[in-house]
This record gives C-alpha cells, sequence and structure tokens, in this order.
C-alpha cells in the first residue's frame, strides 16, 4: 500500500525496473512490490533469504504464548503461523505460502517494508536515526519492524480497530526523560505503549497471542494508563487488573 506520492513515485520506478523480469518468470501473476517481492513458493522443509522475510511478516500468528524463530528456517512452527495469517485473511489455510498469500502480504505492507497501519515516525519520537538505545540503531529499527508485524496481527484480531501508539524506540536519553525502567524494551526497539481503544486489557489479554512476551497493563505499577508490549527474551507478563 502507498501513503505518500515520494511512496507512488519509488514504486513505480521499481515497478518500470522489474516488469520484465517478473513477466518472463510468471507470466500473468507478475507483481513488483517496492519493499519486497517473494519469488517461489514456500513450503515446510525450506529455508533462505525468502523463508525469514515470510517469518518476519507472521510473527504475528505464533499462537498462544509462543513466538516463531527468524531464522529462515520453513519449519512446523512457520507452517502454524502460516496458517493461522491465512485463516485470518480467508485464504486456504493450507500452511504453504503461495502466490494468494503473497499478494495479502503486499497488500499489508508499505514499501519502506512496515505494515499498512504503523509506521517508523509513530514508532520513534525519540531520535531519528535510531541510535542511543541499547542495541545498534539497525537493530533497534528491525526490532520496531517486527514488533509492528505483530501488531498488525493483533489489529486484525482485534476487528481492525485503530491502534495507539504513545511511545515506541527510545534512547536511553528519551527513557530517563520519561521515566522509563532500566532495561525497558522501549531501549531495543521492540517496546511500543498502546492507549486508547479498545481498552487497555484488550490489548494485554490479545497481545498473547501474537508473539509479545514482555506484557504489562493495569495493575502492574507505572501501567494504569497505557499497554505496553515488547519481546524480552524470557515471557513476563503482568496485569494484574486484566487477569494477567
Ligand atoms: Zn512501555
Amino acid at each position: 500500500m502507498i501513503r505518500r506520492i515520494g511512496k507512488i513515485l519509488a514504486a513505480l520506478a521499481l515497478t518500470a525496473a522489474s516488469t520484465v523480469i517478473g513477466v518472463t518468470a510468471t507470466a500473468g501473476a507478475a507483481h513488483a512490490d517496492g519493499c519486497y517481492t517473494w519469488g517461489r513458493t514456500l513450503s515446510e522443509g525450506m529455508s533462505g533469504e525468502d523463508v525469514r522475510q515470510l517469518q518476519i511478516r507472521v510473527s504475528g500468528y505464533p499462537g498462544y504464548a509462543s513466538r516463531i524463530a527468524l531464522d529462515g528456517a520453513f519449519g512446523p512452527a512457520t507452517r502454524s503461523a502460516v496458517i493461522r495469517f491465512q485463516q485470518a485473511y480467508g485464504l486456504a489455510a493450507d500452511g504453504v505460502a503461495g502466490p494468494n498469500t503473497f499478494n495479502q502480504l503486499y497488500a499489508l505492507q508499505d514499501d519502506d517494508c512496515t505494515p499498512v497501519n504503523f509506521s517508523y515516525a509513530e514508532w520513534n519520537r525519540c531520535n531519528s536515526d535510531w541510535s542511543g538505545g541499547a542495541v545498534s540503531a539497525s537493530t533497534a529499527k528491525f526490532n520496531a519492524l517486527v514488533s509492528m508485524w505483530k501488531l498488525q496481527a493483533m489489529r486484525r484480531a482485534l476487528g481492525s480497530v485503530p491502534l495507539y501508539i504513545s511511545s515506541g524506540f527510545r534512547s536511553y536519553a528519551c527513557n530517563s526523560a520519561v521515566g522509563g525502567a532500566a532495561g525497558s524494551r522501549h531501549l531495543y526497539g521492540d517496546g511500543v505503549d498502546l492507549t486508547g481503544s479498545p481498552t487497555l486489557c484488550r490489548m494485554a489479554q490479545q497481545a498473547r497471542y501474537h508473539g509479545f512476551t514482555n506484557i504489562l497493563g493495569p495493575g502492574y505499577p507505572g501501567h494504569n494508563d497505557h499497554t505496553h508490549l515488547g519481546n524480552s527474551a524470557s515471557q513476563s507478563w503482568s496485569a494484574p487488573n486484566c487477569g494477567i
């Protein structure tokens, strides 16, 4: 999907550059996406960068209290995630990522590879070059991207309601300024605070199904006005007022 004129121009340039290749390889099914274009159908047992790109985009469909590895190896967990993604969008749920699955992913991503309903700009109001956190700038930005895809899945599950981000990536300076926790996931890029609709508890509860291992919400100190989601190494959920 395209939001800005600049993106449209960039997409047209990329389309023009790759149309010949696409038509030659898959007549009638050519697609040139501004972010990433898959060139083969993917199924269990395969591996490669194209699998990893798929895993990033279905990382919000790991099942309850789980997450999938972004390792480029298409195993049973990736297959299950693809099936859940296909079910979420009414596609034939066979666990094989072919043209229909890829077309749905193309429709869901902007040319900078973020999912259509989230952006780097809203995720980072701290430090536009993503530096100064607990990891490198590129890692922080990548972690943010993966969290956005998880949120896109959660958004869909909640009925495609808007989700409002009050804080995403923070440098140490930004984290100190807002009184963030010392080891906050915001320093790593994957932490995000949500406010507003549908409800803080609804979001905390639903996040358990979309690959978030760090969930803090109402009842947890300092979290009565937002729900925090992130991706810590081990599971840490606490939102006592929500039954979590
Ligand atoms: Zn937070």
